[in-house]
């Protein structure tokens, strides 16, 4: 009989870490009359309720009302000159999230897990420590969800004056002036947001086209889009920063300057493994500084597995939110299943919005060979009668041989609720043919991926 087996635990499951991987799994194995203690050190909710996607897409719906009172004037309308009170939308976006973390709260007690606002560091394959406690907890499985924090890179002189995606939800107030750096997703989301709420964004990053990663075609329009928005600088990096009177002056690399009242550094998160204890057990990080896993979120100790950012397979919300999910099920419902991390749908909220489905038509033509790409660059219905120089461009990637659509690509308004759509199509399988066979939908902008001959 295995030690395990021969154990007494305190309960059978301690998720460390309450955000969207950990509470999910939390309350399936709890569904599956599991004893499942949590610990979060922070709030309950983690980083995509409380200083993530939830806080950043209500400031991407403030900063979108710019362009509505502007285009307003091309349908007949006659709009006062707007102004924008940066204290109303804290205080109601802070209520909101107020009142979701409650909402997490009162569901995880619901579903009969025992939730602890406490850190919870590893002591042994079985056993956690609860940090300002001293607690000590034996659980028969243990759950690693703790996420991951920005970081600022590189550690320039003065990286100190400058704030992170975490501290930005806390400014008093609107910056005048602000300086992002990073091409990467809270880069370009959140240069977006300032640039739309009226501060004068300069969005710095040090490719040579934003969203690495993406659709060689689909940055290039971005960018195009938001040289008409923002002071955006490509293929520069940040020197130093230093305290110029309240200002902050950036010097870079070339020797010019950029004076700002706020530096938001975006160049990408680390997972949160910091004196969690896990050398102690004998799991070694990957070269991300990540926990490795196996498809079954499985860590190199049996007891132990990780979900989410932490183990830095995709880090989006909706991934963290079913590995827990797999893993509750697998572990505690008899059920084994694994994520498919192969086909992601995935939105950027910049202003133009992306939406993105399957491979881009660089890695299209690595991975499957002979491919046909369709393509349509459009005037949005809208833009006619509101003037307003902007073009959609929507992109469909299919392999030959198969006529399977590979990808799917969309740059323009609601590109994140399109592909959310698409994405269905494209996870069962379907082909060019079954696009072309699909009744559009008219007058709407996606009718243009039914109709791409
Ligand atoms: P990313 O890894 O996406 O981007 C980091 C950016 O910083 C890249 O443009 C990178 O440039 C740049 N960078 C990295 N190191 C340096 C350096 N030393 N000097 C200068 N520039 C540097 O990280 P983010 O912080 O934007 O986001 C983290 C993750 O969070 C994302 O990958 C995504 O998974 C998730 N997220 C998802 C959102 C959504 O779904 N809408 C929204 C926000 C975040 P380079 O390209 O040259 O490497």
């Amino acid at each position: 009989m295995s030690r395990d087996e021969t154990d007494t635990f305190d309960v059978d499951l301690f998720v460390i870490g309450g955000g969207s991987g950990g509470v999910r799994a939390a309350r399936i194995a709890a569904g599956h009359g599991a004893t499942v203690r949590l610990a979060e050190e922070y709030r309950v909710g983690g980083t995509c309720v409380i200083r993530g996607c939830v806080p950043k897409k209500l400031m991407v719906y403030a900063g979108r009302f710019a362009d509505e009172f502007e285009d307003a004037a091309g349908f007949g309308w006659q709009v006062a000159p707007p102004q924008f009170d940066w204290a109303t939308l804290r205080a109601r976006r802070d209520a909101e999230v107020t009142r979701l973390e409650s909402i997490y709260d009162t569901n995880l007690m619901r579903a009969g897990v025992e939730v602890i606002a406490d850190r919870a560091v590893i002591e042994d394959p079985h056993t956690v420590r609860l940090v300002r406690s001293g607690e000590r907890v034996r659980a028969r499985t243990i759950l690693v969800a703790v996420g991951a924090h920005p970081v600022k890179e590189p550690l320039i002189p003065g990286a100190e004056l400058a704030i992170t995606s975490n501290e930005v939800f806390e400014l008093e107030s609107l910056p005048a002036r602000i300086l992002v750096v990073g091409g990467g997703y809270i880069a370009v989301e959140f240069a977006g947001i300032f640039a739309a709420l009226g501060s004068r964004t300069t969005l710095l990053h040090r490719g040579d086209r934003l969203l690495r990663g993406f659709d060689g075609e689909i940055r290039q329009a971005l960018g195009e889009a938001y040289a008409k928005r923002m002071d955006l600088r490509l293929g520069t990096t940040v020197h130093r920063l230093d305290r110029r009177g309240g200002a902050i002056a950036a010097t870079l690399h070339d020797g010019s300057v950029i004076e700002v009242d706020q530096v938001l550094v975006a160049t990408g998160r680390r997972p949160n493994v910091a004196g969690l204890g896990l050398e102690r057990v004998g799991i070694a990080l990957d070269a991300a500084g990540a926990v490795p896993v196996d498809r079954f979120s499985q860590t190199a100790v049996p007891s132990i597995y990780a979900v989410g950012d932490v183990t830095n397979r995709a880090a989006l919300t909706p991934i963290a939110i079913r590995e827990g999910h797999a893993f509750a099920d697998t572990v505690f419902g008899g059920r084994p299943w694994a994520v498919d991390h192969a086909l992601i749908p995935t939105a950027v909220f910049s202003t133009p919005e992306i939406g993105v489905v399957g491979h881009g038509e660089e890695v299209a033509r690595r991975l499957c060979g002979e491919i046909d790409v369709y393509e349509a660059r459009f005037r949005p219905m809208k833009a006619t009668l509101s003037g307003r120089d902007e073009r959609v461009l929507m992109k469909i990637v299919v392999e030959r041989a198969s006529d399977r659509v590979v990808g799917v690509h969309v740059l323009g308004h609601d590109a994140g609720e399109i592909i959310q759509a698409v994405g269905i199509a494209v996870t069962m399988g379907a082909t060019k043919a079954d696009f072309d066979r699909t009744i559009a939908v008219h007058p709407t902008a996606s009718e243009e991926l039914v109709t791409m001959r």
